[in-house]
């Protein structure tokens, strides 16, 4: 538990101290916004952060409403960790509650939401929050001051997915997929997110069926995932790891890191087990990539619930308090990600089947709780079956852990190429 809070402190930077008021710099007018606790949560008024951003609060049903906001609408649910946006749900942290008449909303919605996905700027050290296309010696005004509409601010502002309001100028489309920065500049590195699968009391599966040796994955993952973060990067990425350890990270946990620390890619990587009731189960060999969508054959449910099974090594303070993961999916069907997801999964393939000496199984798709709530790119990758004897000893193999290692980074750097082309990032 102390690991746990120890790596949560060193991947969230310092330890947080919410400020006791903000200052909101909006176009209509600037305010002092008080925070409040929630649930022992940091949060604000949402009609005393709508007011001087010149923002509106509609309520669409009971406990549920959308924040429109310039350049980004929300879709807020009372007790839901989420909103909807136009690209599909996103976490918020703490879920708004509806408190005597009053929506509450949690602070991370203005110091990490808002900036990513509406173009607002949030400076932490001034704890004040500026919006969208406020002109930036509008944060130098002294509190209380009327400003004129301002004009936008580009490019910046105008990268930014926005849910309505398109964004004037060439730089708008296409709208930036992922839940990366939310204005990249030409020379910005890219931030992959690297994700052992399991850890701790979670071991995940283990092998090989008839083996003397016993292996286990949370081991072949952790050891891979390290080498991937090396060989990224070498190729000039930045790399967040979620687990360093043998340790134990929720599977909700394991996405809300890769989006604090505005990721652009998702990858976790883990070993494959045979069914059992398969006929000669220990004979089954390949290597497959996941993204999230709704599983298609058995099999993909297979490995969906092995995946998913980690759940129950987490403590119910871990557990979201409502199950979104139904939500969220129907949510992610039309969301872009799965393009981006289901072509990095492809590249990576492609890219593993130049050194793996066991079939390729294919780009595959089911609902992993660990994949739902990375709002990027995000796959899931089995690099072979602990299960068969000469895959647990090839992936066993630190040689050729460094092999599987390379062929991943590879293959991510490639498809961030691509990406950054088909998005006009690079010059
Ligand atoms: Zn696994």
């Amino acid at each position: 538990m102390i690991l746990l809070c120890a790596l949560a402190a060193l991947v969230q930077g310092a330890p947080f101290e919410p400020p006791v008021s903000i200052r909101v710099v909006g176009a209509a007018r600037t305010a002092m916004v008080a925070v409040v606790r929630l649930e022992g949560q940091p949060a604000v008024r949402a009609d005393e952060l709508l007011a001087p951003l010149g923002g509106r609060l509609s309520r669409i049903d009971e406990g549920r409403w959308t924040l429109a906001l310039p350049g980004l609408t929300l879709d807020i649910r009372d007790g839901l960790p989420f909103a909807g946006t136009v690209n599909g749900a996103v976490p918020l942290g703490a879920a708004p509650r509806w408190v005597a008449g009053v929506l509450v909303l949690p602070l991370s919605l203005v110091t990490e939401l808002m900036p990513r996905l509406g173009g607002f700027r949030y400076d932490a050290a001034r704890a004040e929050l500026v919006g969208a296309g406020v002109v930036a010696r509008a944060a130098s005004e002294p509190s209380g001051t009327v400003f004129a509409r301002a004009s936008r601010v580009a490019p910046a502002a105008a990268t930014v997915p926005t849910a309505e309001a398109p964004t004037p100028g060439p730089r708008a489309t296409p709208r930036r997929p992922t839940g990366g920065k939310a204005a990249r500049s030409p020379g910005d590195r890219r931030i992959v997110v690297v994700d052992a699968g399991h850890g701790g009391p979670d071991r995940g599966m283990h092998g090989p069926i008839g083996g003397r040796s016993t292996i286990y994955e949370k081991d072949i993952t952790l050891a891979v995932a390290t080498r991937l973060a090396d060989a990224l990067r070498d190729r000039g990425v930045d790399v967040i790891m979620t687990r360093t350890t043998d340790t134990l990270i929720a599977l909700s946990d394991r996405g809300r890191i890769a989006n604090r620390m505005r990721g652009d890619l998702f990858l976790s990587v883990h070993v494959n087990a045979a069914n059992p009731h398969w006929r000669d189960p220990g004979t089954a060999r390949g290597f497959e990539t996941y993204f999230l969508a709704e599983a298609k054959t058995e099999d993909d449910r297979r490995v969906e619930r092995m995946e998913n099974e980690a759940v129950r090594f987490e403590t119910s303070a871990d557990a979201p308090k409502n199950d979104p993961l139904a939500f969220i999916i129907n949510d992610m069907a039309q969301n872009e990600h799965l393009r981006e997801s289901s072509d990095l999964a492809a590249t990576i393939q492609r890219s593993l089947g130049t050194v793996h000496p066991g079939p390729s199984r294919g780009v595959k798709q089911a609902g992993f709780r660990v994949l739902v709530t990375a709002y990027m790119p995000a796959v899931l990758i089995e690099i072979g079956f602990g299960t068969n004897p000469a895959e647990a000893a090839w992936m066993s193999d630190e040689a050729k852990q460094q092999l599987i290692a390379a062929r991943i980074a590879g293959a991510a750097v490639e498809y961030l190429a691509r990406y950054e082309r088909r998005v006009g990032t690079t010059p």
